[in-house]
């Protein structure tokens, strides 16, 4: 074994104290050969080649990039195996190969389980070596392997069954396939590993200056395939004119689904008091008066008078008149929610939101009144349609308009060039 005390290899790269005395560093002669090797295919003139033929080259590089693999994890587990990583100030030998090799932490990890566990998986070595599997699916057989043997009183690990499954398998199948043999040799360990993983779960809100919101988070599988299963139908292309990007569709269908929520009442009450969003805004902010002041969303903060005006267009209002004094002289409610009748009207005859193309059902639509109630425009049946909240969004925001045909049909009129919106990307660029 060897018994290096200090490694000089930032002063004096080629030289190392090895058994007590600073002694040259040599160089493995296969290492030098290969890296004589590759710098000679590195310079080599590479001839036109037909993709059959390029795809031939993909095949059997990759191939020799396992076989290397296999080799690095052999060394990596012989140098896990030392004390070497810790006399050089690592924490861990992964850690050590992680920074000193530039690779992430998990891949570290792999290669030294890899290297560990080669000796007791013959017939997968043998696979890669032949190019029957690759690197990927060796590793998810060396990690499965550990954690089957990991208890003293486990039976050895028969590597044929899985590796018959990875010799047919892609590598993320072959990754299902383990997790399946693991919940069947100890399903309490399963459940306690997906159990750690729910419990790292996290989403961190963080609200810029000018209250835009920032998400990060992580979601076990469970969480995340939920989310997933909520969002994406929300997230399809809606109608005409939809070029959002998938990431913006994405984003959408999140605040799309938290409104829904928080419309039909099934985030929890405070207070006996329905959880909804709280606008405040002077009369001619809400009348779009030129010269008025933006509107207050709570937990946003200032917010343009068309947002006002689309929260308030199928919203319950509390109207607070105050005198010169700012104290309030009088509070009244005012309904510029559609009566019952009228709403039962309006789903009978729209069935869903209005726009061309739009599929989103009547549970998930606004009334929207087309010429606005704070303009005197009546919450009546001529004067509503049902609109998503994406529509929603694109009428009051965006700029477009809605109008009823004589022959009840309804046209959209696009907005003006100029009074188009730019949306702004996080750091700052015009998108
Ligand atoms: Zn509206
Ligand atoms: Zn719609």
């Amino acid at each position: 074994m060897f018994d290096t005390i200090v490694c000089m290899s930032d002063l004096v790269p080629q030289y190392a104290w090895i058994n007590g005395s600073l002694q040259p560093l040599r160089e493995a002669a296969e290492i030098v050969e290969l890296r004589r090797a590759v710098e000679s295919f590195a310079c080599a003139r590479r001839a036109e080649r037909h993709p059959v033929e390029v795809g031939e080259d993909l095949r059997e590089l990759r191939h020799l990039i396992d076989v290397l693999e296999l080799d690095f994890s052999r060394r990596a587990a012989a140098y896990a195996a030392t004390d070497q990583a810790e006399r050089e100030g690592s924490a861990t030998p992964q850690d050590w190969i992680r920074h000193e090799c530039r690779m992430s932490g998990s891949a570290a990890d792999a290669a030294i389980c890899a290297g560990e566990q080669v000796r007791a998986l013959p017939q997968g070595e043998q696979a890669l070596e032949a190019g029957r599997i690759g690197f990927g699916h060796f590793t998810l057989l060396a990690r499965t392997a550990r954690a089957l043997t990991s208890s003293p009183s486990a039976e050895p690990f028969d590597e044929r069954p899985l590796l018959a499954q990875a010799l047919a398998h892609s590598v993320g199948r072959f990754r299902h396939d383990c997790a399946h043999a693991r919940h069947a040799a100890d399903a309490q360990a399963a459940l306690a590993e997906h159990v750690d993983v729910v419990e790292a779960r996290y989403l961190e809100l963080r609200t810029g200056e000018d209250g835009a919101m920032f998400l990060r988070g992580f979601l076990d599988s469970v969480g995340g395939a939920t989310l997933r299963t909520a969002l994406e139908p929300l997230a399809r292309f809606a109608g005409a004119e939809d070029t959002r990007s998938r990431g913006r569709r994405l984003a959408d269908a999140l605040v799309e689904l938290s409104s829904h929520a928080l419309d039909s009442g099934a985030v929890p009450a405070t207070r006996n008091v329905r959880t909804h969003l709280q606008v405040t805004a002077t009369a001619e902010t809400l009348s779009g008066a030129a010269g008025s002041p933006a509107g207050e969303l709570e937990h946003a903060g200032p917010v343009p008078a068309a947002t006002v005006q689309r929260l308030a267009c199928d919203a319950g209002v509390t109207r607070v008149l105050l005198d010169a004094r700012s104290a309030p002289l009088d509070v009244s409610r005012e309904r510029r929610l559609p009566a019952s009748a009228t709403r039962r009207a309006l789903l009978a005859r729209d069935r869903g939101c209005v726009w061309p193309g739009c599929e989103r059902p009547a549970a998930w639509t606004s009334a929207h009144h087309m010429v606005h109630w704070a303009r005197g425009g009546k919450t009546e049946l001529d004067n509503l349609v049902l609109i998503c909240h994406r529509h929603h969004w694109m009428v009051h925001e965006g700029g477009w308009q809605l109008a009823r045909h004589s022959d009840g049909t309804i046209v959209r009129i696009p907005p003006l060039p100029e009074r188009r919106p730019t949306a702004r990307a996080p750091d700052g660029a015009a998108a």
